[in-house]
């Protein structure tokens, strides 16, 4: 079991490429910790600061998917998933709201903006990766 961190592509025998993060996130630490966590189960991962990096680095960098925090400076993380969904060619990516315990109110206006799904922070990183096994194609 487990999920395949790497894309194959199937008309060439290249290496396949890591699925590519994009962690938009405020706070240092939970962002750090993330950023270990992820790469160390083999994903590539960039990092947002607040919601405007995270919408301008979604459309730089095409992320597979997307940890969205919700609370967050600029422009918060429902506002930044909605721009990010507003664009034709961000579709297909996975956008995974992440919100703190008591932030219960968010979690169907993350869904209504356009997240595939949230999860409760702190991340339980086993958990995160097994979501991710089912929502990726
Ligand atoms: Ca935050």
């Amino acid at each position: 079991m487990g999920l395949e961190t790497s894309r194959t592509d199937s008309n060439s025998n290249e290496v396949a490429a890591p699925l590519k993060v994009l962690v938009v996130e405020d706070f240092d630490d939970t962002r750090f910790l993330m950023r270990i966590e992820l790469e160390k189960r083999g994903f590539r991962v960039f990092e947002a600061t607040d919601g405007e990096q995270g919408v301008e680095l979604a459309m730089r960098d095409r992320p597979d998917i997307i940890l969205m925090d919700i609370g967050l400076p600029q422009i918060d993380g429902i506002e930044a998933t909605r721009r990010i969904r507003g664009d034709n060619t961000m579709r297909d990516v996975l956008i995974v709201a992440l919100t703190a315990h008591h932030e219960t109110e968010y979690r169907a206006q993350a869904l209504a903006a356009g997240c595939d799904a949230y999860l409760t922070k702190p991340v339980d990183f086993d958990w995160l990766i097994d979501l991710l096994g089912r929502l990726l194609p």
